[in-house]
């Protein structure tokens, strides 16, 4: 596949996307827009993205179709995808719902150098019928806290928002991690998630922009009208 265009429902500055670990992502989120296309393949490495040119001066989402900090993943094929993109000289949005396995690999210069940290925080509650085997949120905030405060950028993406039962607590997860950004999106797949109010989604807006700056993704407005 090598470098892809951004597109569809991505991020607005994520610029492509680049996988070289590919297949069924351990955390199986009910929600999880690769499952469109039926079932997956076992997790894999594929050798042939390697041979792929990152280019330069681009805003690349590594690892934007499976999980690769999920526990499943070996650790040599991180590193040989985090070697692989520090080679290059752009900047990396690396995503997980496993935070607390990037700290394993805090120290690589590409944390430092060239990447953001992003994680999913889709409400304060875990609910099990749809997160599955991700890390809880709570989980997650806790591990974000730590990679902010090793000097890595943070975001959190709050996608697909799914019914939070505090403001208070939601919105303090989701300082807690310090994020330079929170981007916010609904539901785009029809997936009959439990959704707050137009009411509760400004509310948690108007709580977040208070010690961040906030992307709204399209797909939001489908609830907030
Ligand atoms: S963590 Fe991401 S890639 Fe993995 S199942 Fe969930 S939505 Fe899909």
């Amino acid at each position: 596949m090598g470098l892809n265009n951004s597109k569809g429902n991505m991020y607005d500055f994520v610029t492509h996307t680049w996988n070289a670990i590919k297949g069924a992502c351990l955390h199986d989120c009910s929600y999880c827009y690769m499952k469109r296309w039926g079932k997956l393949n076992p997790v894999r490495l594929d050798e042939s993205e390697f041979k792929t040119d990152l280019g330069a001066g681009n805003f690349i989402f590594v690892g934007s179709s499976c999980d690769m900090f999920a526990e499943d993943i070996p650790e040599e094929w991180i590193l040989k995808v985090l070697n692989f993109c520090y080679q290059h000289d752009n900047r990396y949005l690396i995503q997980s719902k496993n935070p607390a396995r990037i700290l394993e690999f805090i120290n690589h210069p590409i944390f430092s150098k060239k990447a953001v940290v992003c994680t999913t925080l889709e409400s304060n509650v875990f609910y099990p019928e749809v997160m599955k085997n991700s890390p809880a949120p709570l989980d997650r905030s806790a591990a974000m806290s730590q990679i902010s405060h090793c000097g890595v950028p943070t975001y959190v993406t709050i996608e697909p928002i799914m019914e939070f039962s505090s403001l208070v607590l939601f919105s303090e997860m989701i300082k807690q991690c310090n994020p330079v950004q929170v981007n916010i999106g609904a539901d785009s797949g029809n997936n009959h998630l439990p959704e707050p109010s137009i009411e509760k989604i400004e509310e948690l807006i108007n709580a977040i922009k208070e010690f961040t700056t906030i992307n709204r993704k399209s797909n939001l407005k489908r609830i907030l009208k």
